[in-house]
């Protein structure tokens, strides 16, 4: 087939939420070159003082390998919506491409999987949301699965299987108390029966979101195991490849990780609610946002820092300003608290964080200069943490990571930061 990528997942063994038999590593290497090296270490800091966020390729891989580890070897679906969280699409993509443990990516939006095609992403895409009849036909072509969930669904990927004289791989996308996306449990059976009987569908896998409730979750996992079990043993229909887990999951919940899990938090090296305490993922942030500082002053006594007064000087004090802001992403609830790294020290964040500065206050010495070069988030120092970050702001660590500004520029970095 022309359209055919490599085999995405193929159909599991059983399917059933029984821990897939001899998971194999997932594919031949392609031949072709990747897209870019990304292993490729930055060879300095960049010259400039705008703020960058540096990926690192080699803590990337490791929290897919301790991913792998945790869920005992069953592959790994990358969540990478949401400009890889934060971190940079392509740059976090190109890393895991090469990722033995990593069998494709997930992204939310149409837009996303064409960047990734447009990259030279080799491992299959599962698009989790819904295209137009036009943007299926083009992702399809290029190999990339769908996920089906509407009425009409069955209907639209079967004229467009028969358009393209090729099976449209699927996996059908199942809500079990979620109510987000996804075809309802409940009367999903005729559905997929439909879908099943349709030669210009394949069905790769079946999937569903859990609400993160714990009890509930249970039972979410209770309905999707018996409404796969059901299609098989009655209607002769195999699902394939069931999956369920996001980070939660795999930090919590091992019934859950049925034949394939499909994290993307944790994959960047940050935590979910508890994970830190329950130490069950031993994961390490995978980036860094840096910038160098632009400013160093000394304040008399008296003197107040920024917009509102909000500090104000009891004694001569030395403070730094670095060039990052909330509208890089730096919550503005970092003045409560958050420290910001400068030469193997922590400096508490001063003042007030606004829209493109943050000022930090050295103490009575002049411990830093212009042009050293600042970490606000990252894996080097227990304060810059993205949970302890998330923690001191009151802030979700999602939130902590997706909303990096999409416009600060992406530094591949293949070892320990400079
Ligand atoms: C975002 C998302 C995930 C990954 O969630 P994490 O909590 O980041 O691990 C998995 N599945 C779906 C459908 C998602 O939208």
């Amino acid at each position: 087939m022309p359209h055919s990528r490599r085999t995405f997942l193929g159909i599991a063994a059983g399917g059933l939420g029984l821990p897939l038999l001899g998971h194999t590593p997932s594919a031949v290497p392609a031949a072709a070159p990747s897209p870019r090296d990304p292993a490729a270490p930055a060879a300095a800091p960049p010259d400039g003082y705008d703020p960058w966020i540096e990926v690192d390729a080699d803590a990337l891989r490791g929290n897919a390998r301790e991913v792998a580890r945790v869920v005992d070897g069953r592959p790994v679906l990358a969540v990478i919506k949401n400009n890889g969280y934060g971190l940079g699409l392509e740059e976090v993509a190109a890393t895991l491409d090469d990722a033995p443990q990593i069998e494709g990516f997930g992204v939310v939006k149409v837009e996303e999987a064409v960047r990734l095609l447009d990259a030279g992403i080799r491992k299959p895409i599962l698009l989790l949301t819904r295209a137009s009849d036009a943007e299926a036909e083009e992702l399809v072509r290029r190999g990339v699965r769908m996920a089906p969930y509407t009425d009409d669904d069955p209907a639209r990927f079967a004229a467009l299987g028969r358009r393209l004289q090729a099976p449209v791989p699927v996996h059908v996308y199942l809500d079990t108390g979620m109510s987000r996306l996804g075809m309802p449990f409940h009367r999903a059976r005729p559905w997929i029966v439909e879908i099943a009987n349709e030669p210009g569908i394949r069905i790769e896998g079946a999937f569903m979101g859990f609400t993160e409730e714990r009890d509930f979750d249970l039972e979410q996992l209770r309905r999707f195991r018996d409404l796969a079990g059901r299609v098989r043993d009655e209607d002769g229909v195999e699902l394939g490849r069931l999956h369920a887990a996001s980070s939660n999951h795999v930090t919590f919940l091992p019934e859950s990780f049925l034949d394939m899990v499909r994290p993307g938090l944790v994959l960047f090296g940050a935590q979910v609610a508890g994970g830190r305490e329950a130490g069950t993922v031993g994961v390490t942030p995978a980036f860094r946002l840096r910038a160098r500082v632009i400013r160093v002053e000394r304040l008399r006594a008296g003197d107040s820092v920024s917009y509102g007064r909000n500090y104000i000087a009891e004694a001569p004090v030395w403070v730094a300003t670095i060039p990052v802001g909330h509208s890089d992403g730096y919550p503005r609830q970092a003045v409560d608290g958050c420290r910001v790294l400068i030469g193997g020290r922590t400096h508490p964040v001063i003042g007030a964080v606004s829209a493109s500065h943050c000022i930090v206050e050295l103490g009575p010495e002049p411990t830093a200069a212009v042009g050293d070069v600042a970490t606000l988030l990252g894996p080097d120092h227990p304060d810059i943490h993205p949970n302890e970050v998330s923690d001191r702001t009151g802030r979700s660590v999602y939130d902590v990571l997706m909303h990096l500004s999409p416009g600060l520029p992406k530094r591949a970095w293949g070892g320990a930061g400079g």
